[in-house]
């Protein structure tokens, strides 16, 4: 099926048309004409199934088809972590760039001036991490009474990172007549029972759960002692064919040691993780994306949400303790029907007795 049998307007098929794609994901053939309708959804999907433009090009319909628009955000779109705030706002911008609606983003970690002035000139659509979404209604800079729609990305990954006071908090602020749109990999109980609470008569949409996207991932394993796996990474990175490569530490000193090793190597690289400033996450995140970096070094939450297409391969450097984490992680490459390898190191420490 093609996006032209959706029902979309003629600004949003240009745009995607601009942006190469023809055919919806499953979850945008599922979720698309549900959001045009106006109902509430919950979608089980993690990032990677193109969850964000399932959202973001209905939102941007409904919202062009309300032209000439009132003042106010009308639409939050309410997601844990910067990377993933600042990407789905691209994605507005890209879908939307023949629409006229105006988007904006803000996000912590970051001096506020920027965000309040791009406010200021006035946003249909926000899209915002939580902390700094209180921060900024709590000085006044933003107000969510005109609010239409409400998307809750991530939802599981909010409960993980301990932001689900803070979303609590933003909900009770919201008017109470709204379409909610709620994404979730996972269903923990304590979010379902959020759902529950959230979402009215929510239609369902479910796709490819964690396990089966890992079929286009070719994955294998390598038995190496700890002190052997720095010589194990430079000896496959020799191999050509690996053009961009994620690595995964568990921790952030590992993550800092791994780049230090590659450098010695002649190897560009960097890394990602809670202790590097924004502006050095995003550069290094931009560097790798247009070739300038081949290998990016992360910790399983800075690399959470990262879209890098064409991304060729995951090396677990370490591996992870929770089984879905491996699935998030391998699941960073093989991403939109591309093919993918995952490369694992496992030392007789990480062997489970
Ligand atoms: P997401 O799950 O929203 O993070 O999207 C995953 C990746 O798929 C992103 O790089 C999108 O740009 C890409 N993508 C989303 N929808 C499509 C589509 N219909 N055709 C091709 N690529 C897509």
């Amino acid at each position: 099926m093609a996006f032209t049998k959706l029902s979309l307007i003629e600004p949003i098929l240009k745009a995607l048309a601009t942006e190469g794609y023809t055919i919806p994901t499953p979850i945008q053939q599922k979720a698309i004409p549900l959001v045009l309708q106006q109902k509430d959804l919950l979608g089980c999907a993690q990032t990677g199934t193109g969850k964000t433009a399932a959202f973001a090009i209905p939102i941007l319909q409904l919202l062009y088809q309300q032209k000439p628009l009132a003042t106010g955000i009308k639409v939050l779109i309410l997601t844990p972590t910067r990377e993933l705030a600042i990407q789905i706002d691209e994605s507005f911008a890209a879908y939307g760039r023949y629409t006229g609606i105006r988007h904006t983003v803000v996000f912590g970690g970051v001096s506020q001036l920027h965000q309040t002035n791009a406010l200021k000139k006035g946003a249909d659509i926000l899209v915002a991490t939580p902390g700094r979404l209180l921060d900024l209604m709590a000085q006044g800079y933003i107000r969510l009474d005109q609010l239409q729609i409400f998307v809750l990305d991530e939802a599981d990954r909010m409960l993980d990172m301990g932001f689900i006071h803070d979303v609590k908090k933003v909900i009770a602020k919201l008017p109470a007549k709204r379409q909610t749109l709620f994404f979730s990999a996972t269903m923990p109980p304590e979010i379902q029972k959020l759902a529950n609470e959230l979402l009215r008569h929510p239609s369902k949409v479910e796709v490819t759960p964690p396990s089966s996207t890992v079929e286009k991932i070719e994955q294998s394993l390598y038995h190496v002692g700890k002190m052997e796996k720095p010589e194990l990474l430079m000896h496959l990175l020799q191999d050509k064919k690996i053009r961009t490569a994620l690595v995964f530490t568990r921790t952030k000193h590992g993550a800092d040691k791994v780049v230090k090793i590659l450098h010695r190597h002649n190897v560009p690289a960097a890394a990602i993780h809670g202790n590097k400033s924004q502006n050095a996450r995003q550069n290094a995140l931009s560097d790798f994306k247009n070739g300038t970096l081949r290998v990016l070094v992360a910790t399983d939450i800075a690399a959470r949400g990262i879209d890098i297409d064409e991304l060729t391969h995951v090396f677990n450097f370490e591996l992870p303790n929770i089984p879905e984490t491996y699935v998030h992680r391998i699941g960073r490459t093989g991403r939109a029907g591309n093919a993918g390898t995952a490369i694992s190191f496992c030392s007789a420490e990480e062997k489970q007795n």
